[in-house]
């Protein structure tokens, strides 16, 4: 049992590197502890909360402005049961189809929970432990929930994100602990099938990290959705009391609610790897240490994804388990930081690229800024859904594009034009002289690039 290389941790970063690795040559081991492949992403991430994302969007959509289109629909029903099938049946063909990729591609595939046990040896423990030699390690093991100290996670009433994508029932009264990204989303699907949704954030506004001009439009809407945020409001304990949850708050009345979700983060998994022993370095936050080629401090042993440091994000962990193998395999790999989207999927969406425009002022970089709103986009007319703008942040003297911001319709697509633009290195004249078909949402954005240069036309 001795492979080129053994892949800890079957996620985005996992089974990406190994697809890669064997694609190049490589004879490949990848070992998961759950059943399925696919890691957090597919089986308890992106994909099931995008499903009903979709799901809960139609039926609210069919309940509040269809008939604005002329569409009559009778009575709105919900059957909860069907959208969680439909959700869980997207995530076992995703999943199987991992389980396709890796036998086209020749990956051996190892069940049960991994440990290294010093370089190039790793032990699966389970009833039948098994030893793999390997001349490279990655390490790919992802994250789990960050816990909240006060709060009693009890699986069900009071529970993570995973909990939140099976709700057998729509929650009365749902309390979302954290206005990040997970707790937004979720938040919102149960809010549109008709939970009251009540979020706590101890900081004093939502998304943090977020271009701010994007997050006070993003709470003026979510607002007017019906979200009840109560922000700079320390959650100090949650527990359940009979049918019901008690969140108490530093200096306020107890909440209750019928179920509480919490979502103040993720941290890196590292549980019982092996890795003080083998002498994997981790920094302060628990994130194995890596250099530019994600090479750890153990010669032979990598390191990929949620695990280390960055955006803990699907995308950010697959480039990076590329440009890791390519790196073994050929010497060159590497992965473009400044060129990472973030997507939030709510109504509207919101996506970020580059640098925002907070950064920008602390790093005192000198910049010029166009924006155009969605109202004035003929295609978002026409779609019934004109909230929102774009942002673009351009260098004051060389025009380079530094950073763009979109809250409105399809953002999470229209950032990829955005993410390619500064891949390439482009100018706001760039893409404000790129002819953008017509009517698209698309012509947004060249129309904020034109506003970098004051000329935009249409606003
Ligand atoms: C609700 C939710 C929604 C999300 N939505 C998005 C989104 O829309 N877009 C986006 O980009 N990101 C999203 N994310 C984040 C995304 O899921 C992660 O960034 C991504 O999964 C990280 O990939 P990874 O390969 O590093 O780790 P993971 O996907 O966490 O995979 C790690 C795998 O390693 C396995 N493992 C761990 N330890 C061991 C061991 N010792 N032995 C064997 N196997 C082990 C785990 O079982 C797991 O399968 C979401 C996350 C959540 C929770």
């Amino acid at each position: 049992m001795k492979h080129d290389l053994i892949v800890i941790g079957a996620g985005p970063g996992g089974y990406v590197a190994a697809i890669r690795a064997a694609q190049l040559g490589l004879n490949v081991a990848c070992i998961e502890k759950e059943a399925a492949l696919g890691g957090t992403c597919l089986r308890v991430g992106c994909i099931p909360s995008k499903a009903l994302l979709e799901s809960s969007e139609k039926y609210h959509e069919a309940r509040e402005s269809l008939h604005r289109h002329g569409v009559g629909t009778g009575d709105v029903t919900l059957d909860l049961g069907v959208l969680l099938r439909r959700k869980d049946q997207i995530v076992t063909m995703l999943t199987k189809g991992i389980d396709g990729l890796f036998k086209k591609n020749k990956i051996t595939r190892y069940a049960g929970h991994a440990r290294i046990a010093g370089a190039g040896k790793v032990v699966i423990e389970g009833a039948e432990p098994k030893e793999l030699q390997g001349t490279h390690i990655l390490i790919a093991t992802g994250s789990k929930v960050a816990n909240l100290q006060g709060v009693e996670l009890d699986g069900d009433r009071i529970g993570t994100s995973t909990e939140a994508l099976n709700y057998p029932e729509v929650p009365k009264h749902l309390i979302v602990i954290g206005a990040g990204v997970i707790g937004l989303e979720l938040g919102s699907v149960w809010l549109r099938l008709g939970a009251k949704v009540t979020v706590l954030e101890y900081l004093d506004r939502i998304l943090p990290g977020m271009d701010s001009d994007l997050v006070a439009e993003a709470h003026k809407l979510f607002t007017k959705q019906g979200f009840e945020f109560k922000l700079s409001t320390k959650v100090k304990a949650a527990r359940v009391d009979g049918k019901e949850c008690v969140v108490e708050c530093e200096g306020a009345e107890p909440l209750r609610a019928d179920r509480v979700l919490l979502a103040v983060g993720r941290v890196p998994n590292t549980e019982n790897l092996g890795l003080e022993s083998a002498g994997v370095q981790v920094d302060k936050r628990g994130r194995i240490t890596v250099d530019d080629h994600f090479a750890t401090s153990v010669k032979g042993i990598y390191a990929v994804g949620d695990v280390i440091r960055g955006p803990m994000l699907a995308h950010k962990a697959e480039e990076e388990g590329i440009a890791c193998v390519e790196h073994i395999v050929t010497g060159f790999g590497h992965v473009n930081y400044d060129a990472i989207p973030g997507v939030v999927y709510t109504q509207p969406e919101i996506a970020s690229v580059g640098k925002t425009e907070d950064e920008l002022k602390l790093e005192k970089h000198e910049y010029k800024k166009g924006s155009f709103p969605f109202m004035a986009n003929g295609r978002a007319r026409a779609l019934g859904d004109t909230s929102g703008f774009v942002k673009i942040l351009a260098d004051a003297k060389t025009d380079r594009i530094l950073g763009v911001h979109i809250i409105g319709p399809r953002a999470g697509d229209l950032i990829a034009e955005a993410v390619v633009a500064i891949e390439f290195g482009a100018s706001s004249e760039d893409l404000a002289r790129t002819c953008h078909a017509h009517p698209t949402l698309a012509e947004a954005v060249k129309e904020a690039a034109m506003g970098v240069a004051e000329r935009t036309i249409h606003f």
